[in-house]
């Protein structure tokens, strides 16, 4: 307890003077703001003779991405090392076809260096976003450019669902003449992932209970594939796919469409959990007597925020399971009609979209409240009208954040444009050529 303020007077009187002064300087502000990491002792990977490599090559793979074009000068310049080291391991990125030489640069005086580039252009993904309404399936190649999109009304039963995919990925691979080039599938599910086995545990919204898709689906496309619940690899994508240099290491990735979750990012870390299932805020009671929410219980901030949520609002509705499906199959309204509804000047569509931002920054409070990021994105077909909800967003932060700081966390809808889901998926396949290594 001690390591949040002063040693304790008692412990600090009977310990010798040199420990003393450890603990003095363990307390210190300086020390304090460093992250503490414990040590796994039952689960570790020991540093080895190429583990100072490995780490180097990460960190130049990483300064390459955000700064290109860079040369090899530059890059031993931001890494403080040797030209030799820097040398050698651009050579490996190359020979592995990550890192690809461009046009030559310039500098004041002496030899044009060769500049050196991240190799995204050709190294392709298919990303699949299986939701309640419908299932997206896109061509994107590593930096998450959009080559080929597709649709079709979701398939409950997991098998049906799984012959669709193989078809669909062997039509696309066949079209665009991926083989060879496609490095894997991204599959993101509105339900929690086992991380291991890659089994759904859970997906209220499909009635999905312990689901095997990950394994029949890479046997039928013959890629590997990466399953992740949707709002952690929206996460992902915001952290790896967005802006350059992008230095925000908390934050918090609300994903509001068919259900509403969240995806935690804490020191450049996606906070996963025990069980894979951290950001289930969508599930948090707002009202234990509200709505019936798709998982059964009542009053969740799902019932008041997603897509079915707010078109049941508009028309005269409360979500309800059984009325949440035939609001999806009954009524052809979606929730970009509404929008353009409400833009039109239908007063009624415009106040059931503004209640949905008023839950939503109500919903929002609650996370700021718990988690403490420094941002908050959304993502969702709702941020298209983000200029009509704002006020209500921040009205609804304002009531509920606890400390003036809470009620002035930034909130960002989606920057990436269109389909972030879709680019969670690519993340998902793209990542992890990019991510640290493991040590300790
Ligand atoms: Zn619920």
């Amino acid at each position: 307890m001690y390591l949040s303020g002063s040693p304790p007077a008692i412990f600090a009187h009977r310990t010798r003077p040199s420990l003393r002064a450890a603990l003095i300087d363990a307390s210190s502000p300086s020390r304090l703001n460093e992250p503490l990491r414990k040590i796994d002792t039952r689960d570790f990977q020991r540093a080895t003779r190429t583990t100072s490599r490995d780490i180097n090559r990460r960190i130049m793979l990483n300064l390459v991405r955000d700064h290109q074009p860079l040369s090899r000068a530059d890059l031993a310049r931001r890494m403080k090392i040797g030209r030799g080291v820097v040398t050698s391991i651009i050579q490996e990125l190359i020979d592995e076809g990550t890192i690809y030489e461009g046009a030559t640069g310039h500098t004041a005086r002496g030899r044009r260096p060769t500049m050196l580039h991240v190799r995204t252009q050709d190294r392709l993904v298919v990303a699949v976003d299986v939701r309640f309404s419908r299932t997206f399936i896109m061509l994107s190649d590593f930096a998450g450019s959009q080559l080929a999109l597709e649709s079709f009304e979701t398939i409950f039963d997991p098998d049906r669902l799984v012959a669709e995919l193989i078809a669909r990925i062997g039509l696309l691979s066949r079209t665009h003449g991926i083989a060879g080039r496609c490095e894997g599938v991204g599959l993101v599910v509105p339900g929690m992932v086992e991380r291991i086995t890659g089994r759904v545990l859970m997906a209220p919204q499909l009635g999905w209970r312990d689901v095997d898709i990950r394994d029949r689906l890479s046997a039928g496309v013959g890629l590997p594939v990466h399953i992740e619940n949707a709002p952690m690899a929206c996460a992902l994508a915001q952290m790896w796919l967005g802006q350059r240099g992008n230095s925000i290491d908390n934050f918090v990735y609300v994903t509001v469409s068919d259900g509403v979750g969240a995806g935690i990012v804490l020191n450049g870390q996606l906070i996963r959990g025990d069980s894979n299932s951290a950001g289930e805020f969508g599930h948090n009671p707002m009202d234990p007597d509200g709505p019936q929410c798709m998982c059964g219980s009542h009053g969740c901030w799902e019932a008041y925020t997603s897509n079915q949520a707010t078109i049941s609002r508009y028309l005269g509705r409360e979500l309800t399971p059984l009325w949440g499906g035939a609001v999806q199959h009954a009524s052809t309204l979606t929730i970009d009609d509404l929008i353009a509804l409400a833009r039109g000047g239908d007063t009624r569509a415009a106040s059931a979209i503004v209640a949905t931002g008023h839950y939503l920054g109500v919903g929002i409070a609650d996370i700021i409240n718990g988690i403490n990021p420094s941002h908050v994105f959304v993502g969702g077909e709702i941020t298209s009208a983000w200029d009509l909800i704002q006020s209500a967003v921040r009205d609804g932060i304002a009531q509920r954040a606890l400390t003036p700081a809470g009620k002035a966390t930034p909130v960002t809808p989606e920057q990436l444009g269109g389909y972030p889901r879709l680019r969670g998926a690519t993340a998902l396949v793209a990542a992890p050529h990019f991510a640290a290594p493991r040590v300790a």
